[in-house]
Parts: C-alpha cells; structure tokens; sequence
C-alpha cells in the first residue's frame, strides 16, 4: 500500500573487480571494473539493489558518486516513501548537481523495491516489455588483436553477430587492418560496428572515417569529443555510414540540441548518463520525435547495472540495435549476480522475476568490496 512502506537504510559496497583483458579507447584503457554497488532497505523488510558505475574520462568517478549518495543523499532518503520515485529523484537533481551514475543506481534501487511490493518486473513498471530477447554487442578493443580474435571467435561459437570495433586509440592503418580481417573472417554474417569514443581531432575525421565506410559498418560512433556538436553535424552529413552520437548526448536537453543540430543519426541510451531508466525513457523519446535511432549503451558495469538496462532496453519500443551488456559474461573476471547475468544464443534475455530479477551474491559481493558506507 502506498505510503505503508519507509526506507529505513542505505548501504554502499565499492567494489573494484579486474577484467579479463585491458580494453582500449579513444580516451584511454579500462583494465577493471570500478563500482559503487547500492543497497536500500525498507521498515518492511524489502531490499532494493543498484549500481553506479562512473568512468573518469567519460562521465564522472566513483568517488564522487559515492559521496553523493552516502553523505548528501542519505538524509533525505532515510524515512522516505521508496514508492515516491518521481518526487524523490526530483529532490536528488535539486540537492547534487551531475553525478547521474549515482542517481542511476538509487532510481534502480528504488524501482527494485517498487517491483518486489508489487511483483512486476521493471521493465513493467516503466511501460512494458516490447521485447523478450536483446541482441548483444561485444566490443572489439582489446590492444593485443591476436587475443581479440581468439575472444571474437569463442562468442562467435556462442551465437554472439555483433562486434563493435574500438578504433582510434592507436594508428589509423591498425584500424583498417583489424576491420579488413573481421570483415574477410566473418564475411557478411558479421554486423560490425565502430567506435571512436572521441578519439579524432575534427581536422582529421572526415578523411579517416570515410576509409572506414568500405567495411560497411552498421553504424560509427562518437568520432570527435563530446562537445564538438558542428563537427558532428559535418560528419554526419558527409558520410553514407550512420553516425551515433554516445558521448555527446547524456540526457533529454542534450539529446533536444542533437536532434535540432542533426549531430547524428543514432543515440546511445545509457542510464549511467541520463541519470536512470526513466531519463533514458526521455532521451528515447526526443530521438523517436526527430526521427533519430537509439541502441543500447552501457559503462563498465557489474550485472546489477546491466539488469538494471536490460530492463530500460525491453521497454523501448523502437530499439533495433542491440545491446551492450557483455560484461558480466564476458569481461569481468567474476560478477557479483547471485544468478548469472541471462545471456543465451548471442541474445540478452529479459527476466522476468520481480524488480530486477537478479540480485548480489554476498560472498562474491565480499570478495570484491574495497569499501563499504553505512
Ligand atoms: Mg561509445
């Protein structure tokens, strides 16, 4: 029953977990998983789990998400109505300005809750499920491409067909070498895409992502920094190549400008950059009324992050993409999930389970907890 219930305490699990491989980009390697793991429980016993997980080149650090939470967000959640989602998120943006990995994960927490009180699945509380299964998306980054082959080869056998190359942290010849040899592997088969994460000076782009279009890439994402709109906009006039824009668009405002500058044909969602599921929800609406494309984004995530997308994914009704929650199976070196991360045939598959169907393990939470508040 609405108001019946009273969050009653907050605890942060930091975790650090190593992958298996370093993974390269344009703005640099990322060789573990850096966490800030939430656990909210009510007065009535319910526990609601979520996960921010920042990434300091890209969208902030886990340090200041959890100082966020644990010394500025705190007061006001203790004693709060969890059910209050829309009120209480309203009061996290007025109280810590940024820090969207941090409201990702108590949005998560509290829809966690919201779905074990009324024994839904998220993905049911924020629209409905469109779909049962997402397509995953690997990403091809590994700087030791003989070891990348090897990976590409193994999720191959395992029904994975989307690969998104990670180019521009080396030369440009390297990048076409490793495109020409996926392509010739895997031929057609293989939907293959590409990944600059900001790693071209504007100069420079037009020239080097047109040698690109010749491996017909799906699409090419984010080739210039995030805030270098006009050349994004140039970009994507100039090239038959979709062109997504990651970086460049964390939240609806942002998205609002993107639409209105053209800087691209296809969004990234993320709840790690819009600040949680209903956010996206909003990005995927100012690119559905432009007549923009969206696809499933994450960070350097554990599987109680990717739960958390899989269910914002399920409930796009025009995603077409994929997804890219391939963490949990395949990059970290163990996840914290008391179930494994649910990846079947090269698919993501949608849980069905109250809230979001999955949940830590304490052991394995334990073995990875550098830190813990509260
Ligand atoms: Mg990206």
């Amino acid at each position: 029953m609405i108001g019946s219930d009273t969050i009653n305490s907050m605890r942060l699990h930091i975790v650090r977990i190593p992958a298996r491989a370093t993974h390269s980009h344009g703005i640099g390697d990322v060789s573990a998983v850096n966490s800030v793991i939430l656990e909210l429980t009510t007065a009535g016993g319910i526990t609601g789990w979520g996960e921010a997980s920042p990434w300091p080149a890209f969208s902030g650090t886990v340090e200041a998400n959890a100082a966020a939470l644990h010394v500025h967000l705190r007061p006001m959640l203790i004693g709060a109505d969890p059910l209050r989602i829309e009120q209480i998120m309203a009061r996290a943006d007025a109280t810590v300005v940024g820090c969207t990995e941090a409201k990702a994960a108590l949005e998560t927490a509290l829809l966690d809750i919201a779905g074990k009180m009324a024994g839904l699945p998220i993905a049911e509380l924020v629209g409905g499920r469109c779909r049962d299964t997402i397509p995953l998306s690997f990403s091809v980054a590994n700087p030791d491409f003989e070891a990348d082959l090897e990976t590409v080869a193994a999720l191959w056998a395992d029904g994975v067909r989307l690969f998104k190359m990670k180019t521009g942290f080396a030369d440009h010849r390297f990048d076409l070498t490793r495109l020409e040899k996926l392509r010739g592997l895997y031929g057609e088969a293989i939907d293959l895409r590409i990944d600059y994460n900001q790693g071209m000076k504007p100069y420079e782009a037009v020239r080097r992502v047109r040698d690109l279009e010749v491996f017909r890439p799906t699409f090419i994402e984010q080739p210039v920094p995030r805030a270098d709109l006009a050349a994004m906009a140039e970009i994507a006039r100039v090239l038959d190549t979709p062109l997504l824009a990651d970086e460049s668009v964390f939240n609806a405002r942002e998205a609002l400008i993107g639409a209105q500058m053209r800087i691209a044909d296809l969004f990234s969602l993320k709840i790690m950059k819009s600040g949680g599921i209903r956010r996206a929800l909003e990005v995927a609406a100012v690119a559905r009324a432009a007549g923009i494309g969206v696809y499933g984004g994450c960070m350097f995530e554990t599987g109680v992050a990717h739960l958390a997308g899989t269910h914002l994914m399920a409930a796009v009704p025009d995603l077409t993409l994929g997804c890219e929650f391939y963490m949990s199976t395949y990059y970290l070196q163990e996840d914290v999930l008391t179930e494994a991360f649910p990846v079947r045939e090269g698919t993501v598959v949608v849980p069905t389970g109250p809230g979001l169907g999955g949940e830590p393990d304490p052991d394995r939470l334990g073995r990875w907890t550098v830190e813990r508040l509260g």
